[in-house]
This record gives structure tokens, C-alpha cells and sequence, in this order.
């Protein structure tokens, strides 16, 4: 007998995220039916979101001292933090133990499913290890992973050929850190490696200086981090090379480097996803991103409501999800139109854009 659930309410369906009054049927785990019917359910029926960038193994670490303690600052420049190798955040790792560390990542991993995200792409630390790690913690989940991972020390110049290639075996990809903190034979051997075995290399760009993206760009990346400081010319170039761009807006107000052009990348015709970056800094919420994409960025609803769900999926070549549509899979959050918060809402879309927490879901399909 087949698994089968027909669900009514409003649906945020196919690529354009279109709102019809209807349902879905989901059988065995694919959306094999939706129909328009009107009905008096209050459920909204929507894609569950994609975290396109995050630093999970930082989950041990999640309350730093950000700001002004005694007339003095600190922890808050962007090197003191997260930066390799002595960044804040990379002295905690190292002292972690695996089991901690694994720990620590499984209760991300579930406060992803708790908030309606189906799949993260993560940029792992610490070698083999980390990825090793990471996928220990996936073991009892049903979050969709894409894993880039990193030489275990890519300041010094050495012969990382077999690491890479253990790496690449074990991973999706590589995420480097930056085209200005590494040893630049490292990063070429590295885009090498990533070609040959046909992977992802995805690299940050441009997010407390524009210094690194030329740089960055020459390696071709599949996909560029941030880009926090980049001018229009920039972005042109970013276009031009059909490199799609990952930002993370409350990342880059919590380290103090400013909002990203995402208008900008968008009139550029640049494909724009959305992270919520390292667990050290925030929340794995996507809600939070989309209200501050709204409300202080000026982005429309319904394109911050893609960027954050289809456009995900799109860049991490998660195709056959990220939107309802017959034959998808079923990635689908049922949220509660009628809940304090969100009773009273015209447009589904922009009522969880602007609104939305991870308390008006009822349940998650995943
Ligand atoms: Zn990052």
C-alpha cells in the first residue's frame, strides 16, 4: 500500500511561488498531485527553506562576548572570530572533543528541522575529521547535506594532494576560507582537485574587503560567499561568469562588515541564496533572515521567499525540490494561518516573509 496524505489549505506553489487555494497529495514521499478546490482550512502549505551557508561545527560555541565589555571591544572584528587559524572560533574547535563536537551538531541539525529547513550546505573545518564528524551527526537525520571541506591547515605550504583527495572522496565539494588567507599554491592545487573529480568549489568572497574577490574570480568558483563589499563592477564580472552568490545579511551585521548589494545582485541577473553562516553567531532560523531581507534590505517578499527556498536548491543542484510541484519530492512545511501571530494575513508570502516564526509550523514533511 502506498503512503498517502492529501493536505488542503493555501498552497505557495511551483517555481514563481504562486498562492492557490487547494491541495497536495504526497504519495511515498513525492508530490504527486496538487489541485486547486476552495476550502476553509487555515493551513498554508509552503517549501521548506534551504540554508545554503553555514558553519555547524561551531554549534559548541554560541554566545561569544560581541561589543563593549568595560570601554573596550571584544571579539568582534571579523579576523578575531572566525577566521583560521587563530580566530576565536578555530581555538574552541581545536580543544573540542569529537563526541562533543558531533553532539553539538546533531542539535543544530534538529533545530534545522524544527524551523523548516530540509537541506544546509555547510562549510566544514578541520580536515577529514570535520567531515567525518559532520557526517556522524547526519547519521540520525533526514536533513539534506551538502558538506565542503577544507585542508586541515592551509596556512603553510605543503603537498595536500592526497588530503584533498580523501577530502573530495568523503565531501560535495571544498569551502574554502578565502582567497587572501591561504597560501595561494594551496588554493590552485585545490581548484585542480575539485575539477578533476568533478565537485563543488565554493570559496567566501568580499566580505570585509573587496581586496579578495579578483582573486577569488580567477579560480572560476561554483559559488562565491558573501560579496558584502562588492562594487557594481564586481557583481558585473560575477554575472558575466554565471557564479552564483550566497549572503548571509545577519552575519555581516553581527561581525560589523555591512549589508551586502543583494539589490544589486539581483538586477544583475546574479542567482542569490541565503545562509545563516556560522551557529557561533546565529540561530540556524531562516525566518530571521527573511524578516531582515524584507524590512531592511527592501527586497520583495516573494523574491526573498525564493531566494531563501528555490534559489537555494537551485545552486546546490537540489532541482527536484525547493518548490511544490508535481513529481517533486516533498519538502513541505504546513504552517498555521491561524495562529496569534499570523491570523488575519492577506498574502501567505508576505505574511511568514515579514512575520513568520518557527512556532506557527504545525508539522514538517522532510
Ligand atoms: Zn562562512
Amino acid at each position: 500500500m502506498p503512503c498517502q496524505q492529501t493536505i488542503y489549505g493555501k498552497i505557495i506553489y511551483g517555481p514563481e511561488a504562486e498562492v492557490i487555494e487547494g491541495y497536495i497529495l504526497v504519495e511515498d514521499g513525492i508530490i504527486k498531485e496538487v489541485e486547486e478546490k476552495r476550502n476553509d482550512s487555515g493551513h498554508i502549505i509552503a517549501p521548506c527553506f534551504v540554508n545554503a551557508h553555514t558553519h555547524i561545527g561551531d554549534s559548541i560555541y554560541k554566545d561569544p562576548v560581541l561589543g563593549k565589555v568595560r570601554g573596550h571591544y571584544v571579539e568582534r572584528d571579523l579576523s578575531q572570530l572566525v577566521q583560521p587559524p587563530h580566530g576565536l572560533k578555530h581555538r574552541i574547535l581545536a580543544r573540542t572533543s569529537h563526541k562533543k563536537m558531533v553532539q553539538a551538531m546533531k542539535n543544530s541539525l534538529m533545530d534545522m528541522n524544527n524551523t523548516g529547513t530540509y537541506a544546509f550546505a555547510d562549510f566544514r573545518e578541520g580536515g577529514i575529521k570535520g567531515v567525518i564528524a559532520l557526517k556522524e551527526a547526519l547519521e540520525s537525520s533526514d536533513i539534506n547535506a551538502k558538506i565542503f571541506g577544507r585542508p586541515g591547515n592551509c596556512k603553510e605550504k605543503r603537498d595536500i594532494s592526497e588530503e584533498l583527495e580523501e577530502l573530495l572522496i568523503n565531501s560535495d565539494g571544498l569551502g574554502m576560507s578565502g582567497a587572501n588567507d591561504m597560501d595561494i599554491t594551496i588554493l590552485e592545487t585545490a581548484r585542480q582537485h575539485s575539477l578533476k573529480r568533478n565537485k563543488t568549489f565554493a570559496i567566501h568572497a568580499g566580505e570585509s574587503s573587496r581586496d579578495d574577490i579578483e582573486k577569488a574570480l580567477t579560480f572560476d568558483p561554483d559559488i562565491l560567499i558573501h560579496m558584502t563589499k562588492a562594487t557594481n563592477q564586481d557583481l558585473r564580472g560575477v554575472a558575466d561568469m554565471d557564479i552564483p552568490v550566497v549572503v548571509c545579511p545577519r552575519s555581516n551585521f553581527i561581525t560589523g562588515v555591512g549589508m551586502a548589494p543583494i539589490i544589486e545582485m539581483l538586477d544583475n541577473g546574479i542567482k542569490v541564496a541565503v545562509g545563516t553562516d556560522n551557529v557561533m553567531l546565529n540561530s540556524v532560523n531562516m525566518f530571521a533572515e527573511m524578516e531582515l531581507l524584507s524590512k531592511i534590505f527592501g527586497i520583495d517578499d516573494r523574491q526573498v521567499f525564493m531566494m531563501c527556498t528555490l534559489m537555494g536548491a537551485a545552486i546546490l543542484g537540489l532541482e527536484t525540490t525547493g518548490s511544490i510541484l508535481e513529481g517533486n519530492i516533498a519538502k513541505i512545511m504546513i504552517i498555521n494561518g491561524n495562529s496569534n501571530n499570523l491570523t488575519g494575513i492577506k498574502d501567505p508570502i508576505s505574511g511568514i516573509v515579514r512575520r513568520g516564526r518557527p512556532d506557527d509550523i504545525l508539522s514538517v514533511i522532510i
